[in-house]
Order: C-alpha cells, then structure tokens, then sequence
C-alpha cells in the first residue's frame, strides 16, 4: 500500500471509534502524548533522519470526551457519505473520486441543493440521466433522498473494503 494511503482509526478513550486520521496527524497526536497508540501496522515504517517511526493503526484519545451525536451537515462529501458511496441509479460502488452528486430535479430545471433533491451518482449514470428526472429517464433511485438524521461522530466515510485488518477488532459491534 502506499504510504499515503495508510489510515489510522482514533478512539475514544472508552475504546469506541471516534474517527478516521491521516497517519502523519495520529503521529503527531502521539509525539504530544494525546493518544496512545493501540496497534502499529505490522507492514510498514516511517524513518526520519533521525528515527524510525511505527504506523499507528488505532490510537486511542487519552482524555474523556463526551460523544455529542450532531447532525450531518449539507455538503458534496456527506452526500457520498449518506449514500454510502453507493450510486442511487446503478448501485455500483466506484471509488468516492469517480462519483458525481446528481440533482434528482436538474439544477436547469430549478432542482435546488439540497439533501432531498441530491443523490450520489456514478459517472455514467450522471451523463446519461442529464437533464431528466429519474422517470423521464427511466432510471428509478434506489433509495428516496432525505435528510439524514443524527450522526454518531466518526461515521465517515469508512468503505467496508478499505476497513484494515488492524481496525477490526474495534469496530466489532
Ligand atoms: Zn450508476
């Protein structure tokens, strides 16, 4: 894998996923004794030229936080992250820089920004739906787009596949 690619799964400090971190920012938390890390990546290391550095997999926040659900806020990304980078036309799963959001009423046609009129869409779904509804088109959604209601923290943005071997343990249950 390639280094950028390395991701590290942040925990509360009761042990429940809180969210996903860039590796070097886990590193950093680390050096400045906020997290503990709970696994290393087995595969693979960083060196400096001073030090070499183990990959945190998990790190685990040393303070107690109070989980606060909130409600997900309207953007491009959260769409894919509603939709659970699932096209709502095709139901493919490209990875999240091949999806498009589609506007369910085209923008051209007065169809607004918003969670009820946007879905996530593939390339081709997107091109080929154009400016149609989906039943002019023919092309019925999966799923009726609605607000999404409150989001535990840390329910980002995680495709299955993606999930390393490291995490699993954690996000059991
Ligand atoms: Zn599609």
């Amino acid at each position: 894998m390639v280094l950028d690619n390395y991701r590290t799964l942040l925990l509360d400090n009761g042990y429940q996923p809180l969210s996903v971190l860039g590796w070097q920012r886990a590193l950093l938390l680390d050096l400045s004794e906020r997290v503990d890390v709970v696994e290393y990546y087995d595969d693979v290391e960083v060196h400096s030229p001073s030090r070499t550095f183990a990959l945190p997999a998990v790190v685990r926040l040393r303070q107690y936080l109070r989980r606060v659900p909130r409600v997900l806020p309207y953007s491009r990304r959260n769409v894919l992250v509603r939709d659970e980078g699932t096209c709502q036309y095709c139901g493919r799963q490209p990875s999240w820089g091949k999806l498009t959001v589609d506007h369910v009423m085209p923008r051209s046609r007065g169809g607004g920004s918003s969670w009820e009129n946007v879905v996530t869409a593939c390339g081709p779904c997107n091109s080929v739906k154009g400016d149609m509804t989906p039943e002019e088109a023919g092309m019925p959604l999966l799923r009726e787009p609605i607000r999404p209601g409150l989001f535990r923290q840390g329910r980002l943005a995680v495709r299955i596949q993606d999930i390393p071997e490291e995490w699993r343990l954690y996000l059991a249950g």
